[in-house]
């Protein structure tokens, strides 16, 4: 039987994150991953040569909390951020009033440009940003210093915020729909509609994204790439194809070790799950399972789901990097809460360069409902099926039509490379392709930290915050359990 000292489970930022900061304390790390390669929604692939991002696409956090989380995991000087500081770079376009509305990065430049759109406005704008701003500094665990020096319960306890959904404060503050939907705009980056998302939460995914949103050079894969060469400096073994098939010899609550899918045992002192809480009640062996914490999973409904194509702008001029948020209505609660008549799309524009040459690429994702591939759901060779074909190509061609109409410079200079369905993140993103893992939602207990199982922990984008960053950051969480005050 191999001894471990930890073993982590899936390989998304959350598990290489986790299994850095293990290694890195000098304890002997198996990185575990389903898939034939490490990555999760960090993964890229290339069509015609070209790279496209999976998931991870932008993030905030750069002068901050990421910056000092990559400097901590030793790997800061391998991953480049790409700023998207001018004017030009961040909009929001509401569909059905054909208003687009910049949104320059960095608060002070944003605060100004909404002051000058919503010019009665001026009060809304300053509490939103300074509620922002307050929430961050309240939660003790979103500053690394506090996290290595507290004590648990004071990382851990909520604040006000945590109790007051966004849409209740958002109301209280102002009347202008338009103010609202572009305050709760980034609630399109966790995927929970604002009367169901607590406004803590929200501004904890926004406050970085509102300071600096920044694209990384070479995307999701610098990231890959940076953990993959720094895994090397300790003693960290990765095994893909792999999943843990049952949890052995448990005594008060205690695993003693894990048989792979391989077939082989592993004795280890702790498992840290970094998937899917569903996924993760499927390996713990029921009768360990409190009803409550069952009933509790039971309940999670899924973030956003996307449909994405994936395409290059054929023009002369190398283009410049831009992100625009189309949004067929103000009304977020209706588009996240997958009402078939409202909708949101993001539109990335963004130069590529690899080896010297230079590509104008454009992803776009539009939220989709995941009843939308039912037909096709469970059908094994699916991408060979005419009619399933037929949905991809007929969704494809609605979105290029729209962007067209939103960028006539581009008319008949989208080249359509390859598009994604529900069904194609599920395949990427086990089991059920939502964007974000499960949503979070004001008076729901999340599913983190100890399991009940009291060796195994959980991590990954459905434990506190979804995202780069709070995937992140619910490994640094973790990791202070299991390695205790001064950990990094
Ligand atoms: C379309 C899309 C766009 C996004 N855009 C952005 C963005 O621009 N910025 C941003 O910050 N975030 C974005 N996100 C979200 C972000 O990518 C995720 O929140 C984050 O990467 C999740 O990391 P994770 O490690 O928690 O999970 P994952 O990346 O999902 O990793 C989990 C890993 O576990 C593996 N696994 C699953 N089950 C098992 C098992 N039983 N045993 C072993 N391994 C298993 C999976 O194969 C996977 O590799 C986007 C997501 C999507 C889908």
């Amino acid at each position: 039987m191999k001894v471990y000292d930890d073993i982590v489970v899936g390989s998304g930022i959350a598990g290489m994150t986790m299994a850095l900061l293990l290694g890195r304390a000098g304890r002997k790390v198996l990185l575990l991953e389903i898939q034939s390669t490490i990555g999760g929604c960090m993964r890229r692939f290339t069509r015609g040569g070209i790279p496209f991002d999976t998931g991870f696409h932008f993030t905030g956090g750069f002068d901050d909390l990421l910056s000092e989380m990559l400097d901590k995991l030793g790997i800061a000087q391998d991953i480049e951020p790409v700023s998207l500081e001018s004017c030009e770079s961040n909009h929001i376009y509401f569909n059905h009033s054909h208003e687009m509305y910049d949104l320059p990065s960095g608060l002070d430049h944003m605060v100004q440009a909404l002051c000058k759109y919503f010019p009665g406005e001026h009060d809304a704008i300053n509490k939103y940003f300074q509620t922002e701003a307050d929430v961050k500094s309240k939660t003790p665990f979103m500053n690394l210093h506090k996290l290595n020096n507290s004590d648990l319960e004071e990382l851990l306890h909520d604040i006000e915020e945590d109790y007051i959904s966004l849409k209740e404060f958002l109301d209280s503050i102002s009347d202008n729909e338009k103010l609202k939907a572009i305050l709760a705009g980034f609630s399109l980056c966790y995927g929970s509609p604002p009367s169901q998302t607590s406004l803590a939460s929200h501004c904890r995914a926004s406050y970085n994204l509102h300071q600096k949103l920044s694209r990384v050079k070479n995307g999701g894969q610098a990231f890959i790439d940076a953990f993959k060469k720094e895994f090397k400096n300790y003693d960290i073994e990765i095994k893909t194809n792999c999943a843990i098939k049952s949890v052995e010899n448990i005594s008060r609550r205690k695993a003693a070790s894990v048989i792979l899918s391989d077939g082989s045992e592993c004795a280890m002192q702790n498992c840290i799950m970094t998937i899917h809480p569903r996924a993760i009640l499927d390996i713990l062996p029921a009768k360990h399972i409190p009803d409550t914490i069952r009933a509790t999973v039971d309940n999670y409904e899924e973030s956003i789901a996307f449909f994405s194509i994936f395409a290059e702008i054929d023009c002369h001029d190398t283009v410049k990097t831009s992100l625009t948020s189309v949004l067929s209505s103000p009304d977020l609660d209706r588009i996240i809460s997958q009402d078939d008549t409202e909708s949101a799309m993001a539109i990335l524009i963004s130069p590529e360069t690899v080896n010297g040459k230079t590509w104008n690429t454009l992803c776009a994702f539009k939220t989709d409902s995941y009843s939308s591939v039912n037909a096709w759901r469970g059908i094994k060779n699916r991408r060979k099926d005419p009619s399933y074909q037929q949905f991809k190509a007929q969704r494809a061609a609605t979105m290029i039509a729209q962007i067209e109409e939103i960028f006539p410079e581009y008319k008949d200079k989208i080249k359509l490379l390859d598009s994604s369905s529900v069904l194609t993140f599920a395949d990427y993103i086990p089991p059920y392709g939502s964007a974000y893992g499960v949503m979070h939602k004001l008076g729901e207990s999340s599913l983190w930290g100890r399991l009940p199982i009291r060796n195994f922990y959980m991590a990954g984008q459905s434990a506190i915050l979804p995202g780069l960053v709070g995937a992140m950051l619910s490994s640094f969480i973790s990791a202070r359990f299991i390695l205790g005050k001064n950990f990094c």
